[in-house]
């Protein structure tokens, strides 16, 4: 205790690092419930149901229970469980007044599948009625064909369902031109930081739709945008945008550039 307490006089960061650190999803999830970041009984359902450990690679359940991103490979991270919680908690009042009998969800950079498999259990409807309250369906898409891999071969371990019932579907894709093809979405995530506003993703929002999507190249903050009006052609005035919090993610990068 005394060590403890040495290292976080020295190191104020050791001690958000020892309240945050878990040996259970359950755990981590009260963490998330008691900080404040998850406050609707949806959200603390769904990340129950989702088991950080099987989309956190080779890290230990230490690490994988705590509070903070992890490298995945291609030089990704996993979000941190707090960034899950608060796009979650960005997304669900747009997916509960959606007028659309199915919901329809993009999340682009998928990553190593969690925040897509827990999208994916908001809108299940294969063991009875949804979380949501409404079925939906989920795409998710990452430019690294490794990264799309790994989805896949995560959700598999505990929520193969999801695929198997089609409810979530993955597939290699640039988030910067979304999947025009399956939308107009409800709601959009954006896992990677975007140096400017997408203007083709935004369009593939439904009207009362939201993107929640970091911005900017070294200043970022997480936003949300709604899509007010419909639009053949992209207007600034169709959309409202909200800068939500600072943040600090992996850039949103062009194919080309990899
Ligand atoms: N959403 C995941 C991963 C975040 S890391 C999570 O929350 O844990 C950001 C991800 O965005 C990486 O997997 C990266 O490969 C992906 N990415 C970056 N640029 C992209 C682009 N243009 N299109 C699709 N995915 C992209």
């Amino acid at each position: 205790m005394q060590l403890a307490f040495a290292l976080a006089l020295f190191f104020p960061n050791f001690m958000m690092f020892m309240r945050s650190q878990y040996n259970t999803q359950r755990a981590l999830v009260d963490h998330l419930v008691r900080s404040g970041v998850v406050i609707s009984p949806e959200v603390r359902k769904v990340l129950d149901k989702v088991n950080r450990k099987n989309y956190a690679g080779d890290w230990d359940e230490a690490s994988a229970y705590t509070d903070t991103p992890l490298p995945i490979g291609c030089g990704q991270t996993i979000s941190a469980p707090h960034m899950h919680g608060h796009a979650l908690e960005d997304m669900l009042p747009y997916l509960k007044k959606s007028q659309a009998s199915s919901v329809n969800i993009l999340d682009v950079g998928c990553g190593s599948g969690y925040l897509t498999a827990a999208l994916g259990r908001l809108v299940d409807d294969s063991k009875g009625e949804p979380i949501l309250g409404k079925p939906g369906k989920v795409y998710g898409i990452d430019v690294y064909p490794e990264l799309v891999n790994m989805t896949r071969e995560n959700i598999q371990k505990e929520d193969g369902d999801l695929l198997t019932n089609k409810i979530v579907e993955v597939s290699i894709g640039d988030g910067w031109k979304g999947l025009p093809d399956k939308g107009p979405f409800d709601a959009i995530h954006v896992g990677a930081a975007a140096y400017e506003f997408p203007t083709d993703l935004m369009m593939q929002l439904r009207v009362g739709g939201v993107l929640v999507i970091p911005v900017g190249r070294y200043d970022q903050a997480l936003y949300k945008v709604e899509r007010l009006a419909e639009s053949s052609k992209y207007s600034d005035r169709d959309f409202r945008k909200k800068r939500l919090l600072g943040v600090r993610y992996v850039p949103l990068v062009h194919p080309d550039e990899l």
